[in-house]
Order: C-alpha cells, then sequence, then structure tokens
C-alpha cells in the first residue's frame, strides 16, 4: 500500500539567528526565527510524512508551548516523525521538496541537505530531492522577509 503527502512551511528572516535548512548549517546574514532552530525544509518534510499517514501535522506532535522543544535540532523532529510513522507500519518511499529563498545560493548545499536528510530517515540518498528556487523577487521569498518550503512524499506499508 502507499500513499502520498504534502507538507509546506514558512520562517521569517531575521539578524541574529543561525540559518538551517535540511539539517545543515548554511553561512549567511540572516537566519531563520522559530521556537526550534526554524529549518523549514525539515519542517515541511515532517508535515508531508505526516500528512501521508494521517497523522495531523509537526504543531500538533510537537508544540511551539513545549519547553522541552526550544532551540531543538530539527534533525531531531524529523527522526521523531519517521518513528512515529513506522509505529504504523509506515516506511519512507521517497521525498522530492522545493525551497524557495532569494538569497542566500543554495545550488552548493543541496548535496549536502539530500545526504543529511537520507541519513536522519534512513533511506537511500537517491530517494530524497531537494529543489531550491528564487521567487524572482516577487513575495516575501522574493523581498528576503522569509524562506518557504514545499514537501512531497510518498511512504509505503505491506
Ligand atoms: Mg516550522
Amino acid at each position: 500500500m502507499i500513499r502520498v503527502g504534502y507538507g509546506y512551511d514558512v520562517h521569517r528572516l531575521v539578524e541574529g539567528r543561525a540559518l538551517w535548512l535540511g539539517g545543515v548549517r548554511i553561512e549567511h546574514t540572516l537566519g531563520l526565527l522559530g521556537h526550534s532552530d526554524a529549518d523549514v525544509l525539515i519542517h515541511a518534510v515532517c508535515d508531508a510524512l505526516l500528512g501521508a499517514a494521517g497523522m495531523r501535522d509537526i504543531g500538533y506532535h510537537f508544540p511551539d508551548t513545549a519547553g522541552e522543544y526550544e532551540g531543538i535540532d530539527s534533525k531531531i523532529l524529523l527522526e521523531k516523525t519517521v518513528a512515529l510513522i513506522a509505529s504504523k507500519g509506515w516506511r519512507v518511499g521517497n521525498i522530492d521538496a522545493t525551497v524557495a529563498a532569494q538569497r542566500p545560493k543554495l545550488s552548493p548545499h543541496i548535496p549536502a541537505m539530500q545526504q543529511t536528510l537520507a541519513r536522519v530517515m534512513g533511506v537511500e540518498e537517491d530517494c530524497v530531492s531537494v529543489k531550491a528556487t528564487t521567487t524572482e523577487r516577487l513575495g516575501f521569498e522574493g523581498r528576503e522577509e522569509g524562506i518557504s518550503a514545499s514537501c512531497v512524499c510518498l511512504i509505503e506499508r505491506d
């Protein structure tokens, strides 16, 4: 049996925060604001996986009112998400994600993001696709007010 899922997330770009995307720290003058490390890409992946399994969303399982998740590395949330769907018998098939950011240039970091996500989810690297786009300076991403990420996934069980 297979199921598809979709996830979308946005975080605000601010000064004085580290920029984490796909579990990788990226040098930039701005970083994403959030209760966790605000890794918008990982959050979209988690929501896609939870959605595919019919298991609500990341905010339901890891509420930002809970002190235990303050500043947490989103790789831990992804690991927990994979364990949550595994508790219902689901394995990750593949994920395909897109990050929309005007800056910085993400292309050089994509192999590291794919490797990191694959390792955390326990899947082969070719099961993980990360794409990056600008929004041609349009919208909040284009004005560098924030970064958005969307993700589709396939999960499978016997
Ligand atoms: Mg988020």
